[in-house]
């Protein structure tokens, strides 16, 4: 899938990178071009070229979309928790296609070449790992295990196998290594921050983009980090902090998210969003 600008004919208009109305707030986007419209998030037309706004919904998928709830406030915590986590891996150089929050729901991004593969990375069993192998969910994996999934809802995103990747040209040899390098460059960075609040990284889901440079594509990380993609648990009572209170039907999904928000130290500026009312 690729994110190309439509025509240049139906861009609505452009607002200059750093000028106030850039920052969004309190600035009603009417007439943006839709690029991509996802489960949970939208995909505008960026104010220059080669720049894209994420938009992060309320709506909250699982099984494929065959469950589906609003929950009210989610796409606000994830924006601030996905902003948080990549603005950080930006700085210890893991470079990613966040430019920066625009207001309550939007980033500004890099318009990336999205490679149609989900990178799953686990330290612990559960979920689908569990369920293939037989092993108890909580039980610690010998050592840090890569997946890949094909980005493909009508398929039901099957795993797929480095073959299929490089056979299909999906994404090359060189951009599997770099896909995994970074993968475990980015699971031992989210693996220090949560631990230091307390939360356990169980797994985690991440994606990639190319961003060309003449003829030369440099993969880069994208899409978002938040408990929607990730397995957290809390470290002393392994209560579950992440979109599985969703998939579960175990309730308090955003007090959850929210908590998780907290512990990064990023809940302070967003104390009504639990009581709603936040679009
Ligand atoms: O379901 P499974 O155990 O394979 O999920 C592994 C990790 O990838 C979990 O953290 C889950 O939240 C994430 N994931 C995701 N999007 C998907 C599938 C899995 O974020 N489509």
């Amino acid at each position: 899938m690729s994110y190309a600008l439509g025509p240049p004919a139906v861009r609505a208009f452009r607002i200059p990178i750093g000028s106030p109305l850039a920052l969004g707030e309190g600035v009603k986007m009417t007439r943006r071009k839709k690029i991509y419209e996802g489960k949970a998030k939208i995909l505008y037309e960026g104010p220059e070229p080669g720049t894209l706004i994420q938009y992060f919904k309320d709506d909250a998928t699982a099984f494929n979309a065959t469950k589906k709830a609003v929950l009210e406030g989610k796409g606000v915590i994830n924006n601030r928790i996905s902003e948080y986590i990549m603005t950080r891996l930006n700085s210890i150089g893991v470079q990613n296609h966040f430019i920066r929050r625009l207001n309550l729901r939007e980033q500004l991004i890099r318009e990336v070449e999205i490679i149609p593969l989900e990178v799953v990375c686990r330290n612990i069993a559960a979920g689908s790992l569990s369920q293939r192998f037989g092993l108890p969910e909580g039980q610690a994996l010998p050592r840090s295990i890569i997946e890949f999934y094909l980005k493909d809802d009508k398929l039901g995103d099957p795993m797929v196998a480095e073959e299929h990747i490089t056979a299909f040209n999906w994404a090359t040899t060189q951009e599997m290594d770099d896909m995994m390098a970074l993968t475990l460059r980015v699971n031992d960075f989210l693996t220090g921050t949560f631990g230091a609040v307390g939360i356990t990284l169980v797994d985690f889901k991440i994606e990639f983009g190319r961003i060309w440079e003449n003829d030369y594509a440099r993969v880069i990380l994208a899409d978002e980090i938040s408990p929607d993609s990730c397995r957290l648990w809390d470290s002393q009572t392994n209560e579950k902090l992440d979109k599985d209170r969703f998939r579960r039907d175990l309730g308090e999904v955003i007090e959850s998210y929210t908590e998780v928000a907290r512990r990064l130290g990023i809940m302070k500026e967003m104390p009504t969003v639990i009581q709603g009312g936040l679009h």
